[in-house]
């Protein structure tokens, strides 16, 4: 048997009264017998859906039990770092079992890891609820999720109910003509989940939040969907989130309290160079900036870096190889209020290396300030766990 639990009820592994009936066997014959003699309602574990599933449903056709996948359920009831301690979510979302493969107290973990997650989730606002509970239950093999979801709002998942929450939880928090094209593909079962994560990310946007490595992996629209409620210019003149979050001189303001840009050197318009150089990369092009010494070359990239991880949780890895000046800029950020610069460079001890690399795999940095003889670094299997 591999790390799979199996349960009568959810109301059961909630209140405690149930508990993980474990029974150490050499025969798998015999195993999966009890399994089916005992017509269990739900089938519970960690990243069963894509692994253990296949295997049993292989040698048990039969089996009629409803899955539920502690990992898939892991980023809405914890969308906020940190995750929950069993669960590494650096690499692929394993359980902390320990660091040998075993698949026993995966499965007695389990139980404890899907109580801590109704708990977490029946603190989610109504909206949150009603809008996974629709979503996650799109798609074949739901019916567990959608007793997760029952379990917890005590009714059935309603479409017109979902839409309503959905854009109660996106209102004031993306562009309204994105959000309006984005509502169109909402029933769509294979948009289902990856619109789930997207909102729960969004709900916990703006610093410590981060869609887990595997989530990117497994369900890529997710972050594609964050990317365009929010990071794609509608161009509209009167749309409130574009105009606030790409407007150059409103983010110098947000960030760093300056009223306007420096009015020297400007561009053969006569704008100001600083603010031409910051707008090209938030509206999402490239651009070679160059500016003389003592221009104000830092605010040039650090604008873009801060707008994008704001509205996305994108990391800006910027490379110099002076780490005095490095030290500096984030010297100079942190007076202005600003704690999301990360420095990764050969004076740093070890611990700080190491915290450096965490706070950078926890989505806490907006900016990878690094020297180029630290490059190529490792973050781990899963990246920069950013969306
Ligand atoms: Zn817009």
């Amino acid at each position: 048997m591999y790390s799979c639990s199996w349960a009568a009820t959810l109301a059961g592994i909630a209140t405690q009264r149930l508990r993980p009936a474990i029974r150490a066997t050499g025969d798998i014959t015999q195993a999966l017998n009890q399994i089916e003699a005992a017509s269990p309602r739900h089938l519970i574990g960690h990243t069963i859906l894509r692994h253990d599933l296949p295997h049993l449903w292989a040698a048990r056709p039969g089996l009629q039990a409803a899955p539920i996948d502690t990992l898939w359920l892991n980023p809405l009831a914890f969308p906020r770092n940190p995750y929950h301690h069993l669960v590494k979510h650096h690499h692929d979302g394993r359980l902390q079992a320990g660091h040998v493969n075993d698949p026993e107290l995966d499965a007695r973990l389990v139980f404890q890891v899907l109580r801590n997650q109704l708990l977490a989730l029946s603190g989610h606002s109504a909206d949150a609820l009603t809008a996974w509970h629709y979503l996650t239950t799109r798609a074949a093999l739901s019916e567990g999720f959608d007793a997760v979801f029952r379990h917890l709002r005590g009714r059935a998942a309603v479409a017109a109910e979902a839409e309503a929450a959905i854009l109660s939880l996106l209102e004031g928090q993306a562009c309204a003509q994105r959000i309006r094209q984005t509502m169109t593909r909402i029933h769509s079962p294979q948009i289902g989940w990856p619109m789930a994560y997207a909102l729960a990310w969004i709900g916990v946007s703006g610093g410590d939040s981060v869609m887990p490595p595997w989530v990117r992996a497994q369900f890529k629209e997710a972050s594609a969907i964050v990317r365009f409620l929010r990071d794609s210019d509608c161009g509209a003149p009167d749309c409130a989130w574009c105009r606030e979050k790409n407007d150059p001189a409103k983010a110098l303001s947000r960030w760093f309290g300056y009223s306007a840009f420096r009015p020297e050197p400007v561009d053969p318009e006569g704008r100001p160079l600083q603010e031409r150089i910051v707008a090209e990369p938030m509206g999402g092009d490239s651009l070679l900036g160059i500016l003389p010494t003592g221009t104000g070359k830092s605010v040039c990239y650090q604008i873009p870096a801060l707008t994008k991880y704001d509205k996305t949780g994108a990391l800006s890895v910027v490379i110099s190889p002076l780490v005095a000046l490095m030290a500096d800029q984030v010297q100079g950020m942190a007076r202005a209020g600003i704690s999301s610069a990360v420095t990764i460079n050969g004076m740093l001890s070890l611990p700080e290396r190491q915290d450096a690399l965490d706070r950078v795999r926890l989505g806490e940095a907006s900016m990878l300030l690094i020297s180029p003889e630290q490059l190529p670094i490792d973050l781990g299997a899963g990246g920069t766990g950013q969306p």
